[in-house]
């Protein structure tokens, strides 16, 4: 190679013995050497390595590459086939010479190894560009198969033009047609009669002329074919037609498989009269083979061997589109807890279980119409179909969980895999492949919701909901910044003398398409995606602000004293480092003093929390803040351990507002109220009653000694002003 001006550095510069460069050329080097055995390159192996560096280069870089990106690798592929690698042989020594040097040669300095990419992210790249470069060499190859077919079939046609000349002129020159022809010729007469073969095609059926000359062309018929070959045929002797091509297996002589392109002529005599049949075949075995190979790789789980993604929608979209009256179950399994174990073994040991886990599957599912696919990390699907399967499917779930229970033995140690499935079941038409698995994931996350361990069948209702609670999640977000959100106020009722005290702020949310939404609907969602950060502290900004409001705006004397703001705080925000900070910002900012916010935390976020989790709250209790125990007598928490938490309110649940309803009341439920109202008094604890909807219940509260009040009967949570008119209400 001779070096041009403006190639600079990398050739010119010495070549550092143990630089990355000289580990380039070596990777070059051990690839160049298993590969060219296997091409039909017409180059000397140095120089094959010298068409090998570029591609090196390509996996290399892409080995490192920010983003990473398979793009260099699928280009490689191309280029292994550019370079007359197309025995199968290549693609898999490549493959394989990549698995074990790639990292090994092209990975990072010794020195920076460890730090600047993780030997294990290395693996994940290295296996994802094998992948990609046997996917752009499959692609380059199927280019190249349809290039060369087109080849062929002028070659058969000028071989056609030429065999009939020659029938037409000498019997010696028909026969310097086929000698040299690449590709097997053979005649025969309209009754199918082998009159003459040539060599190539004698060696493409196992090397015997006579075996191949003494026979009928109706003996080839081969299980594959297919109707239409042989109509084809009929129409050519018969003088229908002209030609034409198919791709035909034969059998050998010894009985194995010979695929074809097969191009069928009709030779015609000079009156125009059919006379001969005239055959060109091209061996497409080994292609095919290699393509059979390639597909089986593309469709199929490295890991586990079972079908993948890819396999298994094509199987379902085949089954949907069958007919109306084929039926199919389908099973969607996801292991339960598998990331934990995943995480404490390493993903070796994880991948061990998984391929057990598969092989357990794959022995649930081996009748007929049943298979079983891998969709990736631990989720796995099972497919019937058939007449019956209603009872079928739930029978192949309980299979399945059966066949999880027994433990699996790994590294000296036993775990217990279990799974959740979601069901669908029923008749193939009118569904897609992707409804039919949203709702079997659905499916399977109610499972899931359910304890797991065990089936749930889909249920459209159920979907429906759950795809309203999707489509909430999703919404979620922007919510926020779109202004959706609002709060309503519900009033705190002094039971003593009837005054307004304060108000609890409710939020909703206005959603654009599914009209005002109550918190139960949208809070857990919040709580999940985190949302529920940013939305509460918008909440105690906005509430906040109303309490200012009131307190400024309304005239003095109007309640027992200065107005207050209760405000929800739910488990999320109770962790969040920001909290106290971010509430003494607002307080401040806005001007409202600590002593007329109330935060109401839930009991249960408050059950076995340790001095961290308290820590917050006892410096908000410390500054003020009050902290209500919301929801009170929902939760397990004993009553004395109240003592040791930083609340001075509890919220008694409308539970026992509503065990009062019956006339009369529930000794019981008065009892126990009674109860925990004295010792929330000796542990100089107000109690706020929620729910009151009749006067009675709020007369009987009262008398128990309860402080506080909040429910119907007074007002349903409502804008702001609702609250000016009520207190307004009050002080006359
Ligand atoms: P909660 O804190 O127990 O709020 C009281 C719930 O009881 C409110 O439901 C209120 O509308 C309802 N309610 C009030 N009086 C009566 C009555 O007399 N009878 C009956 N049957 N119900 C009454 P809402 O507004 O649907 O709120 C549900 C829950 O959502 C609240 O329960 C609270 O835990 C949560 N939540 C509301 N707003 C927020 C918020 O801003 N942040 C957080 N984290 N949670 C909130
Ligand atoms: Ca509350
Ligand atoms: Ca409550």
């Amino acid at each position: 190679m001779s070096e041009q001006p403006g190639q600079t550095g990398r050739t010119e510069a010495p070549v550092d013995p143990d630089g990355p460069e000289d580990r380039l050329r070596r990777f070059a080097t051990i690839w160049s050497r298993a590969v060219f055995p296997a091409t039909a390159a017409p180059l000397t192996r140095v120089e094959f390595e010298e068409r090998l560096l570029p591609l090196a280069r390509l996996l290399s870089g892409a080995l490192h590459a920010r983003p990473f990106d398979t793009a260099p690798a699928t280009e490689a592929g191309h280029a292994l086939v550019a370079a007359d690698c197309t025995d199968p042989e290549a693609l898999s020594r490549t493959l394989g010479v990549i698995d074990a040097y790639l990292v090994l040669y092209c990975g990072t300095e010794p020195a920076a190894r460890c730090t600047e990419q993780s030997a294990e992210e290395s693996r994940a790249r290295c296996a994802r560009l094998q992948h990609a470069l046997a996917a752009g060499y499959a692609h380059a190859l199927r280019e190249r198969t349809l290039a060369e077919q087109e080849a062929v079939a002028r070659a058969a046609l000028a071989a056609r033009g030429a065999a009939a000349e020659a029938l037409h002129a000498t019997q010696a020159r028909f026969h310097a047609v086929f000698e040299g022809a690449a590709i097997g010729i053979g005649i025969a007469d309209l009754d199918g009669n082998v009159l003459e073969v040539n060599d190539t095609l004698t060696e493409m059926f196992g090397g015997l002329e006579h075996h191949v000359r003494s026979r009928n062309v109706s003996e080839w018929v081969h299980p594959e074919d297919t109707p239409r070959v042989w109509r084809l045929y009929d129409e050519l002797v018969r003088g229908e037609r002209e030609h034409f091509r198919v791709e035909k297996a034969f059998y050998r002589n010894d009985g194995t498989v010979l695929w074809t392109n097969l191009t069928l002529s009709l030779l015609r005599d000079h009156e125009g009269a059919p006379q001969y049949q005239l055959a060109l075949m091209e061996d497409t075995t080994e292609r095919r083979l290699l393509n059979l190979r390639l597909r089986y790789e593309a469709t199929h789980d490295a890991l586990t061997g079972l079908p993948n993604r890819t396999l298994f929608f094509e199987r379902l979209e085949k089954t949907l589109s069958a007919g109306d009256d084929t039926r199919f179950g389908l099973c969607y399994l996801d292991l339960d807890g598998f990331k934990a174990i995943n995480d404490s073994l390493g993903h070796s040991s994880g991948d061990r279980l998984l391929v057990e886990v598969a092989d357990r599957l794959q022995s649930c599912a081996t009748a007929p119409g049943e298979m079983v696919a891998r969709l990736g990390g631990d989720e796995f699907v099972a497919l019937t179909t058939g007449p019956a399967t209603a009872s079928g499917v739930s029978e192949l779930a309980s299979r399945i969980l059966g066949a999880l229970a027994a433990p699996i033995r790994l590294e000296g140690r036993e775990f217990t895999v279990r799974g959740s499935i979601g069901i669908v079941e029923g008749p193939a038409a009118g569904r897609s492949a992707a409804e039919v698995l949203r709702s079997a994931d659905i499916t399977m996350y109610r499972a899931k919701a359910a304890g797991g361990n065990r089936f749930e069948v889909a249920d459209p209702e159920a979907d429906a909901r759950a795809i309203t609670r999707h489509g909430l999640t999703t919404s979620l977000p922007t919510a926020l910044e779109r202004g959706e959100f609002f709060i309503e106020y519900q009033p705190l009722v002094d039971l003593d003398d009837g005054t307004v005290h304060g108000a609890e702020a409710l939020v909703r949310w206005a959603h654009p398409q599914h009209g005002v939404l109550g918190p139960d609907r949208f809070i857990p969602l919040a709580e999940h995606t985190g949302l529920i950060v940013p939305l509460g502290r918008w909440v105690l900004e906005q509430s906040v602000r109303q309490a200012r409001f009131w307190q400024q705006e309304l005239p003095e004397g109007a309640f027992g004293g200065p107005l207050r703001i209760n405000v929800n705080l739910s488990p999320t925000q109770l962790h969040h480092p920001g909290l106290v900070a971010d509430t003494v910002e607002v307080l401040e900012r806005i001007g409202l003093p600590p002593g007329s916010l109330c935060l109401e935390v839930t009991e249960s976020a408050l059950i076995g929390a340790d001095e961290d989790l308290l820590k917050p709250l006892r410096q908000l209790a410390e500054m003020g803040v009050d902290i209500a125990l919301d929801d009170f007598g929902t939760g397990y928490s004993n009553l004395a351990n109240l003592r040791r938490l930083p609340v001075s309110v509890l919220k008694l649940d409308r539970s026992f507002t509503q065990g009062m309803q019956q006339h009369p009341a529930d000794p019981v439920d008065l009892k126990i109220v009674e109860g925990i109202v004295s010792l929330a008094h000796s542990l100089e604890l107000a109690v706020t009653v929620e729910g009151v909807e009749t006067g009675a219940q709020a007369e009987q509260l009262r008398k128990i000694g309860c402080d506080t009040a909040q429910g119907w009967y007074y007002a349903r949570p409502g804008p702001p002003e609702r609250l000016h008119t009520l207190s307004l209400a009050d002080a006359v």
